[in-house]
């Protein structure tokens, strides 16, 4: 862990859902895929392939 500045908040953890590291635990979403946000997962055109690998 690094602490440089102070500052130890950790913004986003790895999604369940996606597996980036784009889960915000403060808001409570993933801001890749919208897990904990909303039970579809977002159908932005650039993750259209991401719904087909899984
Ligand atoms: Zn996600």
């Amino acid at each position: 862990m690094t602490r440089l500045g102070g500052t130890n908040k950790v913004n986003h953890v790895i999604c369940r859902r996606c597996g980036r590291k784009t889960y915000n635990p403060d808001k409570g979403y993933c801001s890749h895929c919208g897990f904990g946000r909303s039970s579809k997962i977002r159908a932005y055109v650039w993750s259209y392939k991401f719904k087909r690998k899984w």
